[in-house]
């Protein structure tokens, strides 16, 4: 998985594109995740008792993963994600274009 949580993305098509937000969840079986402030959907959510109002519910719908590009938070362009082994065999991600570590 590239992109995890907390990582901040671009919408690179869709209806939303050009629009920047958070990862909140990702649901990786899926390749989805949830994104701050991006695909919202409307759900009218109907009073059940009487006094109680009806209202519009606003909630962000999962986005599939390959409409979103992470933003380097280093460079601050969005970018490919590459993999580097450090001298301590661990992997870590990193920006195509500066190349600069992106920590998790
Ligand atoms: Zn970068």
């Amino acid at each position: 998985m590239r992109i995890r949580k907390g990582d901040t993305v671009l919408m690179i098509s869709g209806d939303e594109k050009g629009k920047r937000g958070k990862i909140l969840k990702l649901f990786a079986k899926e390749k989805k995740a949830i994104v701050e402030g991006i695909n919202f959907i409307h759900r009218h959510s109907k009073a059940r008792r009487s006094g109680e109002q009806s209202r519009i519910i606003e909630k962000e719908a999962p986005v599939h993963l390959s409409n979103l590009s992470l933003i380097c938070p280093k460079c601050g362009k969005h970018t490919k994600v590459g993999v580097k082994i450090l001298k301590d065999k661990r992997k870590v991600r990193i920006c195509k274009r500066c190349e600069e570590m992106i920590e998790d």
